[in-house]
């Protein structure tokens, strides 16, 4: 028998779209009834029959009971067992176009090892002790978000966690841990509170495909190929197979986190699959997945398969996961992996559900506003990416590379260079990223409010903010001064910070620029070190207590473009006044860049400055005796460095 092609399979779903069975709203999925039953629903239009095939475990190679499941309506099937099967394994059995897979449930909410079989859960059960008063904590000034990897935060054995919880999402809930275990310099959880960031942005933690959660503890993946999207991946669990403890142990980091005073922000991978034999695809083939106008496999993601947002079954499945997340989960914001290959309506309904349900912009959305490359739209759908910025609800951010390349260079050429390592000629953009490429009117901005904007140098793709200084700048003595550089322009510009973890700590991957598979010993956060380069995570640490200080940056309103005002200097140079008002001990700030090899010295404007952070120290503001004040006088900034002035007298 000959079987459709995904031309054919395109032409078919086009064609039928219209229809109930392709907008259905109801329920999905297991649901457990007060009446003591367990109720499978699948939907798949397009299924000839589906069964449903019961495990006592994940691994039993025997099923002990096989169910025919019901055609019912708009195209869902449906099998209602009596008694409450939890914690029973399963599988669906389905026959499409002439052919059967067996596969675990798209909307599985538990699954044991490798995410081959679903798990009926009581979600419930799953709650660590105290979860019903679990809280994000309040948010303060600003926003502070760091990017970490669970494998990665806690692999290295020098960051003296359990054993047992080494690469777990276990790991979070040890609050005090320090270097070796001695008790001194704090590392984990710890060392996040002495840094002063407010939100832990986690790479992916839904179940992905690329490390087998029964093999080597030490295989590493970023996790970027997602399998089971409403499921946490088990290799961080301290038990792959029972689907129960995965569960409990994500969310008892997430309570962690949130009693430790941060916010906890998902990376979620919406764009693609792991692979085109998941349970997507083996339900409702080529529905969920974008196919060309000439029957290609549309690869916008760069990973062999794009999801097709934009078809209303697929839209419903991401904005219920997120929402989903958000509820069970507590997370508290959602980080958009190539948001470009997106729609502008489905993100647009994510940003208003979260909006109704938690209250408007409780839930942090931003996204990379971008894709790998041609994607296979329909329905004249618009992508939610840089370029339609305008047409994505308030709300709403994306990751700012205009910013990043400024600073340090292209991130698809290794020896380009950036402002802060000796381009000449970017004084112009790194003045627009200071204002957040915001302010209607204004030349080169394209945003609304710096709300918009996620401002950074470094994230975990590309080289490290150090690899990459390292490339371009031999002197190590100079490519410090060229971070902290970097650090004090991001710290003071406007939108959302947003760091790597590590980057405050010359963090390096040897140069790797894309590590997703490098081993764990390239990828694990060196606690080690992170102590070695105190000196730089301290700099970082003053810029970070000082920015909450400094609603000038903070303000996340259209009208905070107004707040800065730049001043003509020279090369190399970008100076500006900034209106600090009000709350601030300062009422205004004076922020000088200075690119050159050489110092400069300009003539600061009339009042009584206090010099608040420069090129060496970003605590002057708070040091003992540091209160250095400047007046009528001459500032001199040093080579590659920044100095950040407070006005102290009244204005
Ligand atoms: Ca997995």
């Amino acid at each position: 028998m000959k079987r459709k092609t995904p031309l054919e399979w395109k032409k078919y779903y086009e064609s039928h779209m219209d229809e109930p069975a392709y907008h259905y709203d109801g329920p999905l999925g297991v649901e457990l009834t007060e009446d003591g039953h367990t109720v499978f629903r699948l939907w798949s239009p397009v299924a000839r029959w589906v069964k449903v095939l019961l495990y006592r475990t994940d691994t039993a190679e025997e099923g002990f009971r096989v169910c025919p499941m019901a055609w019912t309506e708009a195209g869902v099937w449906e099998s209602r067992l009596s008694g409450r099967l939890t914690d029973v394994y399963y599988q669906f059995e389905v026959n499409v176009d002439g052919e059967t897979f067996v596969t675990g449930d798209p909307q599985a909410k538990a699954c044991g090892a490798n995410g081959k079989r679903s798990m009926v859960v009581d979600l419930a059960a799953t709650n660590p002790e105290g979860w019903e008063a679990d809280k994000a904590p309040a948010r303060g000034p600003e926003d502070i978000i760091y990017e970490l990897h669970v494998k990665e935060f806690s692999w290295d054995s020098a960051g003296g966690f359990p054993e047992a919880y080494r690469g777990k999402y276990m790991a979070f809930t040890c609050p005090n841990t320090s270097l070796n275990g001695e008790g001194r310099v704090p590392t984990g959880v710890a060392y996040l509170k002495w840094l002063g960031v407010t939100h832990v942005q986690l790479m992916p933690v839904f179940d992905y495909g690329s490390v087998n959660e029964t093999g080597r503890q030490e295989a590493f993946n970023w996790g970027y190929d997602p399998v089971n999207y409403n499921v946490p991946e088990g290799s961080y669990a301290t038990d792959p197979h029972d689907g129960n403890v995965r569960i409990r142990e994500l969310k008892s980091a997430v309570m962690a986190l949130h009693k430790a005073g941060f916010r906890v922000i998902m990376d979620v991978v919406y764009n693609h699959s792991f692979s085109l034999d998941g349970p997507l695809q083996c339900t409702v083939p080529w529905y969920f997945y974008r196919v060309t106008e000439t029957g290609g496999i549309s690869n916008g993601s760069a990973c062999g398969n794009d999801t097709a947002s934009e078809r209303y079954m697929c839209g419903r499945f991401i904005l219920e996961s997120v929402l989903y997340w958000a509820e069970e989960y507590h997370m508290d914001g959602f980080r958009f992996d190539l948001m470009g290959l997106h729609d502008v309506g489905l993100m647009n309904r994510i940003r208003q559900a979260l909006n109704e349900r938690f209250g408007p912009g409780e839930k942090l959305i931003y996204g990379e506003p971008w894709r790998a490359g041609d994607t296979a739209f329909e329905n004249e759908a618009i992508s939610a990416d840089k370029y339609h910025l305008a047409d994505l609800a308030p709300g709403i951010g994306i990751f700012c590379d205009d910013t990043r390349d400024a600073l340090k260079g292209s991130v698809f050429d290794a020896a380009d260079t950036g402002y802060v390592n000796g381009k000449p000629g970017m004084e112009k953009k790194i003045a627009s990223g200071v204002r957040a490429w915001s302010g209607s009117g204004r030349s080169g901005s394209y945003a609304d409010s710096p709300d918009r904007i996620i401002t950074y140098v470094t994230a975990h793709d590309n080289h490290t903010l150090w690899d990459k200084l390292k490339v371009t700048t031999r002197e190590r003595a100079l490519r410090v001064r060229q971070n902290r550089l970097a650090a004090s322009i991001c710290l003071t510009s406007q939108g959302r910070p947003f760091m790597l973890s590590g980057e405050e700590f010359l963090r390096t991957k040897d140069g790797i620029e894309n590590a997703y598979r490098s081993p764990i010993s390239i990828n694990r956060l060196d606690w080690q070190r992170s102590h070695a380069e105190r000196a730089m995570a301290d700099y970082y640490r003053g810029l970070i207590a000082l920015r909450k200080r400094l609603p000038a940056f903070c303000d996340k309103t259209s009208a905070a473009p107004d707040r800065i005002r730049m001043l003509e200097t020279e090369k190399g140079i970008v100076c500006f006044l900034a209106d600090n008002r009000p709350g601030s001990t300062w009422e205004e700030l004076l922020v000088v860049y200075n690119a050159n090899d050489r110092p400069v010295t300009d003539t600061i404007p009339e009042g009584q400055w206090q010099v608040l952070s420069d090129g060496e120290d970003s605590w002057l503001w708070k040091r003992e005796g540091g209160d250095r004040r400047l007046e009528r006088g001459n500032l001199t900034v040093a080579p590659v460095s920044a100095v950040i002035l407070g006005r102290v007298d009244e204005m």
